[in-house]
């Protein structure tokens, strides 16, 4: 089984971040041609940059000349979409209608004649701007059914907006984090609220890159786990549930100290599980199991060992 995981190299980006986060709370001077795709920032540094207000999904500065749009992933009642590289923007106004006329929306609709530079950032923590770079309105915007904030339905103006320079990609750490967010809230709604949801979901999914390290495995230290339990799960000691196409007992290898923990791909630190105790390891990782793979993992390697000496 492929393991997806991040944080030796989440690590380091939250570092690098906090440090041009510290550098640029030192920095007055900090200007928007600085600002690097990627950067999180503050509100108050988001405002300082662009000398717009601390409020607002759309937030227009006349100093800098620039539209500052907040697509919130957490908080907003906006489903805004991604469709590869065209970000379906929801307009400005939480209830009733919206009118394309209205504040920042015309801002928004003539912003490809009327010189305002359009500077998305995305917010996938609370309180944490990232800057996703310039954008430009790529076709003009179309009218969608969605409810507003006391369940409503309205008609609402979604914007279609494409980067300017980059191809977008979040990070794997920010999309599981918005993903949480969401899943706690969803927990928290009661049935009709959820319908609602439902009935007002686009039937695409949004569809991201992800930016994300990927562990490549040894195969023959995997092969020899799965050797070692000979068909069983070396956690519940069950035979494996079904074949795979070939015949092969089906049984899914696992690192009992996770590589993104620092765990050795070594036969001491593999084990091959049914897909069922494989799921448990990740959801639970309770210490009895760790103790009890490890063990088993060295014992069924002694043994192994021995029967090749003894031959
Ligand atoms: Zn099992
Ligand atoms: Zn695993």
């Amino acid at each position: 089984m492929l393991h997806i995981l991040v944080p030796c190299h989440t690590a380091i980006k939250v570092c690098l971040n906090n440090k041009k986060l510290a550098v640029l709370t030192s920095m007055s001077t900090h200007t928007i041609e600085q600002l690097e795709i990627g950067d999180k920032l503050t509100n108050q540094q988001l405002c300082d940059i662009f000398g717009c207000s601390p409020q607002g999904g759309m937030r227009k500065s006349n100093s800098t000349n620039t539209l500052v749009l907040v697509s919130n992933h957490i908080e907003s009642i906006y489903e805004d979409r991604w469709d590869n590289d065209v970000l379906h923007y929801t307009g400005m106004g939480t209830t009733g209608h919206q009118s394309l006329n209205f504040a920042q929306n015309k801002t928004l609709h003539q912003s490809n004649s009327n010189g305002v530079g359009l500077h998305l950032f995305e917010v996938f923590k609370d309180k944490q701007y990232t800057y996703a770079g310039q954008v430009i309105l790529c076709s003009e915007p179309y009218t969608e059914i969605q409810p507003d904030r006391e369940g409503q339905e309205r008609t609402v103006y979604v914007f279609p907006l494409t980067l300017k320079s980059s191809r977008r990609y979040i990070t794997a750490e920010d999309r599981q984090h918005t993903y949480q967010v969401k899943e706690n809230k969803a927990k928290k709604l009661n049935d009709q609220e959820i319908a609602l949801r439902v009935e007002h979901s686009t039937r695409k999914p949004s569809k991201t890159r992800v930016k994300t390290n990927v562990y490549e495995r040894n195969v023959w230290v995997a092969e020899f786990a799965k050797r070692l339990a000979k068909g069983n799960c070396q956690l519940c000691l069950q035979p494996a549930p079904f074949n795979d196409k070939k015949g092969t007992a089906y049984l899914e290898t696992h690192h009992i100290i996770w590589l993104s923990q620092g765990g050795e791909d070594t036969p001491e630190n593999t084990v091959a599980l049914c897909p069922n105790c494989h799921r448990k390891m990740h959801i639970v990782d309770d210490n009895r199991d760790i103790e009890l793979l490890t063990q088993r993992a060295k014992h069924q390697i002694e043994t192994f060992f021995n029967q090749e000496k003894a031959q």
